[in-house]
């Protein structure tokens, strides 16, 4: 298995290429500085006897014998030579105007140097590096004097000790504070990530039967702290909908039973003892009866379902209220004649369109005016309203029947799921109609509300708001 590495050590590895380039980059600028330093130092050092012969020769008096004046330069460039450091090996040569080797001393005595030919061009003096064949280079000056030119030599080596001790100072230091900011690398991701180890070690304990786990959170208020309360967020949302699911399966389950118990004691009951045709005929219309009723049943529970898993958005269309109602109303007026319930729909002229699944908005209100009808005696009726309230910039929707009404106490309980107020009014129904009249209103942002008089009538109102 491919082992893969620990934030921490990525980290670490992290923060040591970081250092190791600004040092290193850092140390080839200090050396580079240092050694233009060392080499402006060493150009100055073997400037200062070349300098002192150059004045003795100048101070010499004028018109004086060849003779006599390169044994003034003798004396000069001895002097200087015996007054130098010995590690420094000054060697100094004076050459006649044509470039010719006069005199040479110290270390350019066993070794002689030519001429830096660019002196014996135009410029005045000159500082180059030569190769004597020693460990470090000679740093020479090369000048013009009157009557010919000096050249001063000095041994390298004491400046190349300067540079070297840098480069070994930065090579003893690069691996310390490599290792030293690796630790700290490690050390700094450790502590940060402490907090993910905690939501990793609480992620672990949750499955499907123990939700309440708690991520422990710091208060801190930064990243690490806002991940863990969104993941409480979360499980709070998930337990509340894992509770409610198991709640409506249950629910569910039981409302089942019901029928299914009924369906079962009629035919046991039929079967104790032989019956005539009729008796078969009557009881095979009273369980198909039965049968229609869960059908309707575990219709209306799967479309409770589907609406709280969230309708589909893409399905959604502008709508003409008008015409789904026309049509809604068109539906039911053959059940209402039957019942002897005058059924009427009243909309306004002009209602402007509403986003929405046109089946679900079908079944909203068909679940409206069907509980209408079973719940007003014959002879009273069922109204329809249509209107716009572009204050509010929503369509207003109003069923409203002159039937048995609903008590105070049970007008927010009858949206609840199975709710039924009482069994024996109600023309078995599953108690689920309004819960999904509710779920339909509030995913298309819309709302849903009853008003009441017990023996007088209802009038619920829906409330949709325009399509944009
Ligand atoms: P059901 O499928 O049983 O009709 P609903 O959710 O549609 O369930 O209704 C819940 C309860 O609300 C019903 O049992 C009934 O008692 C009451 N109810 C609904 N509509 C009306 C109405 N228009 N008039 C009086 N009671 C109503």
């Amino acid at each position: 298995m491919r082992r893969h590495l620990s934030i921490g050590a990525k980290w670490a590895l992290r923060y040591a290429v970081v250092t190791f380039v600004s040092i290193s980059l850092l140390g080839i600028y200090v050396y580079d500085r240092i050694q233009r330093r060392i080499l402006h130092d060493a150009e100055l050092i073997a400037e200062i006897p070349m300098r002192n012969v150059s004045a003795a020769i100048r101070r010499s008096p004028e018109g004086i014998e060849a003779a006599e004046a390169i044994r003034v330069i003798e004396d000069a460039i001895n002097r200087e030579v015996g007054a130098a450091d010995r590690d420094l090996r000054l060697g100094i040569q004076f050459f006649d105007p044509n470039g010719h080797l006069v005199l040479a001393r110290g270390s350019l005595q066993e070794n002689p140097l030519p001429l830096d030919s660019d002196v014996l061009g135009d410029r005045d003096s000159d500082f180059w590096e030569a190769d004597l064949g020693e460990s470090s280079p000679f740093y020479v000056v090369s000048a013009r004097v009157p009557g010919g030119f000096v050249q001063t030599a000095i041994y390298g080596r004491r400046f190349a000790q300067h540079a070297s001790y840098i480069v070994d100072g930065f090579l003893l230091a690069l691996p310390i504070t490599l290792l030293l900011t690796a630790g700290l690398g490690w050390f700094l991701a450790r502590g940060s990530l402490r907090p993910i180890q905690r939501i990793t070690a609480t992620a672990r304990h949750i499955s499907g039967s123990n939700l309440d786990a708690e991520v422990p959170t710091t208060g801190s208020g930064d990243e690490l702290d806002q991940l863990a309360v969104t993941l409480n967020e979360m499980m709070a949302r998930i337990r509340e909908s894992v509770a409610r699911i198991r709640r409506f399966s249950g629910d569910a389950a039981h409302e089942l039973r019901t029928p299914l118990a009924a369906i079962r004691s009629q035919i046991e009951v039929t079967l104790e003892k032989a019956r005539t045709p009729e008796e078969y005929d009557q009881v095979l219309l009273q369980v198909l009866d039965e049968v229609d009723r869960l059908a309707r049943g575990t219709d209306a529970l799967l479309r409770l379902a589907r609406s709280e898993a969230g309708l589909d958005p893409a399905g959604r269309e502008p709508l003409d209220l008008r015409a789904l109602l026309v049509e809604v109303v068109d539906f039911f007026s053959p059940l209402a004649a039957d019942r002897d319930v005058k059924l009427e729909l009243r909309a306004a002229e002009a209602v402007p369109a509403v986003m929405g699944g046109r089946e679900w908005l079908h079944q909203l209100f068909a679940n409206l005016v069907d509980n209408a009808l079973k719940f007003t005696p014959a002879g009273g009726s069922v109204g329809v309203e249509l209107a716009a309230d572009p204050k509010q910039g929503a369509v207003l929707v109003c069923v409203r029947d002159t039937g048995i009404g609903i008590e105070p106490d049970q007008r927010e309980r009858i949206f609840e799921r199975f709710h039924k107020v009482d069994a024996s009014r109600s023309e078995a129904g599953f108690g689920v109609g309004l819960a999904l009249a509710r779920e339909i209103a509030k995913a298309h942002g819309g709302s849903i509300r009853v008003e009441s008089e017990p023996g007088r009538g209802s009038a619920f109102r829906v409330v949709l708001p325009f399509g944009s």
